[in-house]
């Protein structure tokens, strides 16, 4: 099995020494609620990395059958803070790319920050899980068990994603 446990944070604060509690796998299935679509929040924006922009405008443009480059793609639908690219949100506040039934208008393309929901290194201490994932997301302890391989293997490209944004990649 991969070594999650040797760099995952346990919050903030220290590294985690012993087997992750998730070592045996997760049950975990989108049940489309639409509540990580929705902005709360430190985890507010759903960010993008260039990778994320030229892939989310090119899913844009097979389905809107008509080229959309990254450029018109970032200046509808992104904003950026702090200098960091994000997507757009409406009043809501939700995101931009969220259609009606709480589906995604980019589902193919979504960002990374998306796909790796909700096996991110900040909430995958026990603690932060409960408190941040477990206690509003509903697909949790539902559906397909996501195994300890499978969960360290995306929470190791999140953290990959998670720099590459840092790097303002
Ligand atoms: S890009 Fe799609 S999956 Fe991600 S927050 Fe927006 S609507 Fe939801």
């Amino acid at each position: 099995m991969d070594d999650g446990h040797q760099w995952l944070r346990d919050g903030e604060k220290k590294l985690v020494s012993k087997a992750p509690w998730w070592k045996d796998g997760v049950r975990f299935e989108c049940q489309g609620s639409g509540k990580c679509c929705v902005s709360r929040g430190e985890f507010g924006y759903v960010y993008l990395t260039k990778e994320d922009r030229v892939r989310m405008a090119q899913v844009l443009s097979a389905k809107l059958k008509k080229k959309v480059s990254t450029i018109q793609f970032m200046r509808q639908y992104c904003a950026k803070t702090d200098g960091v690219w994000h997507l757009k949100e409406t009043e809501n506040p939700e995101c931009i790319m969220l259609e009606g039934g709480n589906r995604c208008g980019v589902y193919e393309g979504r960002p990374v920050q998306c796909r790796t929901w909700p096996f991110w290194p900040e909430v995958m201490g026990a603690k932060a899980w409960k408190n941040e994932v477990a206690a509003y997301c509903p697909g949790v302890g539902k559906g397909k068990l996501h195994s300890g391989e499978e969960i360290a293997r995306t929470i190791k490209e999140q953290s990959a994603w998670e720099n590459d944004l840092a790097r303002g990649k």
